[in-house]
């Protein structure tokens, strides 16, 4: 066993699909939630230095090309996502994943 010490584990995607039609990137969580992120959305939120700088909050990118390519597994915490552009740097963890869950019960409206 080798999770890292003191860190809450988690949830985890037990499904990632890429729905092509909706430009949607579906994931199935561990603990039955299901969330949808519109490619263009994950785009943005490219976790990478390229696109985050060095601010302290997390910043919104505007890219041109958001067509995802490929879907990628980065050991057991986190995706990785290529784009129609060739970018291919941001290491997406699920913890940020899940974060970035954008359904109603995630982010209630006021
Ligand atoms: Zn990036
Ligand atoms: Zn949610």
């Amino acid at each position: 066993m080798s999770e890292s010490a003191g860190r809450a584990p988690g949830r985890r995607p037990v499904e990632v699909r890429r729905l092509s039609d909706e430009r949607q990137v579906r994931i199935a969580w561990d603990d039955g939630h299901v969330s949808e992120y519109p490619f263009a959305y994950l785009r943005g939120w490219c976790p990478c230095a390229g696109c985050q700088g060095h601010g302290n909050e997390p910043r919104y990118v505007h890219a041109q090309n958001t067509d995802l390519v490929t879907i990628g597994v980065v050991g057991n915490y986190a995706l990785s996502f290529t784009w129609g552009d060739g970018h291919d740097t941001g290491i997406y963890s699920y913890r940020w994943l899940r974060q970035l869950c954008a359904c109603p019960n995630c982010r209630p409206q006021p």
